[in-house]
């Protein structure tokens, strides 16, 4: 059996990071043949001296420069490739068996959806990907017939409820139940959240993970993309999508079964165990995850979202419901608040202002290709710069 061969789109940031730890574990199963980062040199750098793949990316020329320098010197014949569009050649590569999607943001759509279209075993965290992507991502899986396996711990938890075969998902589920931590602020006062700093809104109780969904975890946006993510993989309705609060982290998330059996999958959270599961299935391999002790375990507990502190959750069945494409305008509105408050230049309360107001202002046309889908991306990245700028 010849070893899987992966690529790591993303893989100096924190996904990308516990991936590799998962993959370090089973030399005789994986061999890593490209890496791809956006800014980290050194880091990116140290991967290839360790992994030696034949490819390394890297969007930007300078910083792809430095790196192809740095790896002459040390005599690493790794090639470096730069170009933002390189990503999606590297993902749909023919010395590529698996794709895990690893970077933040809208920017990682087109190679994901290379990465499908080339019918690859694609393991999928890069949520945004999918909430941009909706039905064309979904068809481009389906006609590329790729593997979609994902990665989100609370969507490996359902995909492991479930079993293997697809086509019996639709008359076993009643609904499923998304488990959310309630991050940093769930018992905060409402009143103080305009006085958030990034650094506080990062300060994740349970997970250690990048800036981005660690800002959306505290906002819940997180849930919301999660909402979108799961009508997609699942093919729900979104109706059929509940989210429950449970601040230990440790049910990763439900299925009810129409005869009101309910499955859930349990662990310590750490994410090399939906990473493993993404890597092996539908076999199972050691991630590096410690035992879940359920005598030490403080006990389970559940609540509702509360509207008023989380009111960007209710965004996601809003935008489900809305046109065609109005998720991609969430989602590109609330990349933009989110770097907007990670820069100082926009209170912690207001993104959700932005990101509804965004809805309101970008009405989506055509979705049909992922020209069509970056050409909306870009319009609601505008519409929420002005709704920023005016609430500086
Ligand atoms: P991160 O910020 O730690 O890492 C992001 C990676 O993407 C880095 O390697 C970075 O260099 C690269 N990148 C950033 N912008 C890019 C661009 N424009 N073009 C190319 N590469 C770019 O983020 P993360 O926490 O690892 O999250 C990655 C994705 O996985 C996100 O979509 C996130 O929602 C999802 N996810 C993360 C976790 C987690 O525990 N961290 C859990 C579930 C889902
Ligand atoms: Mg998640």
């Amino acid at each position: 059996m010849h070893r899987q061969r992966v690529c790591v789109l993303g893989s100096t940031g924190s996904i990308g990071v516990n991936t590799l730890d998962v993959l370090s574990r089973h030399p005789e199963r994986y061999e890593v043949v490209a890496l791809s980062a956006m800014s980290r040199v050194d880091d990116l750098l140290a991967q290839c001296l360790q992994w030696k793949p034949l490819f390394a990316v890297m969007p930007g020329q300078e910083p792809a420069a430095r790196l192809r320098e740095r790896l002459r010197e040390a005599g690493c014949r790794t090639q470096v490739l730069d170009g933002a569009d390189k990503l999606a050649d590297i993902a749909a590569h023919p010395d590529v068996d698996t794709v895990m999607a690893a970077i933040v943001g809208a920017a990682g759509l087109a190679p994901a959806i290379a990465a499908a279209r080339a019918g690859k075993r694609l393991l999928l965290a890069n949520k945004e990907a999918i909430v941009v992507g909706g039905a064309l991502f979904m068809q481009a899986v389906a006609e590329g017939g790729a593997t979609l396996l994902p990665i989100d711990s609370e969507h490996s938890a359902i995909f492991q409820c479930l079993p293997e075969d697809r086509a019996t998902w639709h008359d076993r589920i009643d609904h499923i139940v998304l488990t959310a931590s309630g991050g940093p602020f769930r018992s905060r006062d409402p009143a103080t959240l305009a006085d958030v700093t990034p650094d506080q809104a990062c300060a994740h109780p349970n997970w250690v993970m990048g800036r981005k969904i660690s800002v959306d975890s505290a906002t819940m946006m997180n849930k919301a993309l999660e909402v979108i993510e799961a009508r997609w993989l699942f093919n729900l309705a979104p109706e059929q999508i509940r989210v429950l609060i449970h601040p230990q982290s440790i049910i990763h998330s439900m299925v009810v079964c129409r005869d009101q059996s309910v499955l859930a999958q349990l662990g310590t959270p750490d994410m090399r165990v939906p990473i493993a599961y993404g890597l092996s299935f539908p076999e199972r391999i050691t991630s590096g995850a410690s035992r879940l002790d359920l005598m030490t375990t403080p006990s389970l507990s559940f609540e509702e979202a509360d509207a008023t502190r989380f009111p960007g959750l209710h965004l996601s069945w809003q935008a489900l419901r809305a046109p065609e494409g109005s998720t991609t305008v969430l989602n590109a509105a609330n990349e933009v608040a989110v770097d907007a408050f990670l820069q100082g230049r926009l209170r912690f309360d207001r993104i959700h202002a932005v990101n509804s107001q965004c809805l309101a202002d970008v009405q989506p046309g055509d979705c049909s290709s992922i020209e069509a889908l970056l050409a909306l991306d870009a319009q609601a990245r505008s519409a929420a710069q002005r709704r920023v700028q005016a609430w500086i």
